[in-house]
């Protein structure tokens, strides 16, 4: 995609919204392993409410950073989990990171994927490897970057993010987790993939299909 309107995010959050729908009972079934069981009802629920109200907004009198902030504001609203503050902050930092454009381009939309990144690492201060949704969103930029230096299309950029947030995930599998409700777990952790990092990687992919 050459530009990336209002309405074209507000699409991409619609996939997001479907997929985490789609992935409800999975989520709920990681979580239930290691964590409280309430992962895929708070990401149903967050991106349900998300896409209602951004589907509420007048697209043409909308600019990208508002799209960004109404999703911040209704993820937050809506997710008493762990995970509503992280994402709210990625939405925010995005929105920030687009302030004042009507329109992206692919590199702008890098450079807010970068920025969601860093908003939950700053908000969690989660370090790769502690067994979190970081140890995909990381990896994921790191790929957004080097695709975004080397010209990549968007198309490609986001395949590189989805690939390196599955293979982040995959990794939580053998991680002890030390941030969230599993760190009590200590080895038991081991074995399961961590919630958060999964939903991350079928986010990201989610991302990529919606700005197809
Ligand atoms: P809760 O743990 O409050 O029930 P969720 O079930 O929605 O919240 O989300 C759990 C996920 O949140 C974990 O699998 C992990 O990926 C992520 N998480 C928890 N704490 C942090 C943190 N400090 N930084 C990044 N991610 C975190
Ligand atoms: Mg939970």
């Amino acid at each position: 995609m050459s530009e990336i309107t209002s309405a074209n995010l507000i699409a991409m959050f619609a996939e997001i919204a479907k997929s985490m729908a789609d992935a409800k009972a999975h989520l709920c079934e990681l979580d239930g392993v290691i964590g409280d069981a309430d992962h895929g009802i708070a990401m149903d629920l967050g991106f349900s409410t998300v896409a209602t109200n951004l589907g509420a907004l007048d697209a043409a009198a909308t600019d990208p950073a508002m799209v960004f902030n109404t999703a911040a504001k209704s993820f937050l609203n809506a997710v008493g989990a762990s995970s509503g503050p992280l994402y709210a902050t990625a939405f925010m930092r995005a929105g920030a990171s687009v302030k004042g454009k009507n329109v992206l381009s692919d590199a702008d939309f890098a450079d807010a994927f970068i920025a969601m990144a860093k908003g939950i690492q700053d908000r969690g201060k989660a370090e790769i490897g502690d067994k979190t949704m970081i140890d995909a969103w990381a990896p994921a930029a790191s790929a957004v970057e080097a695709a975004k230096a080397r010209s990549a299309s968007l198309a490609e950029i986001l395949d590189e993010a989805g690939k390196a947030a599955e293979k982040g995930a995959e990794a939580t599998k053998a991680m002890i987790a030390s941030k969230g409700r599993s760190a009590r777990l200590g080895e038991r952790a081991i074995g399961h993939i961590d919630p958060g990092a999964a939903s991350a990687a079928i986010l990201i992919r989610a991302i990529g299909r919606g700005l197809d």
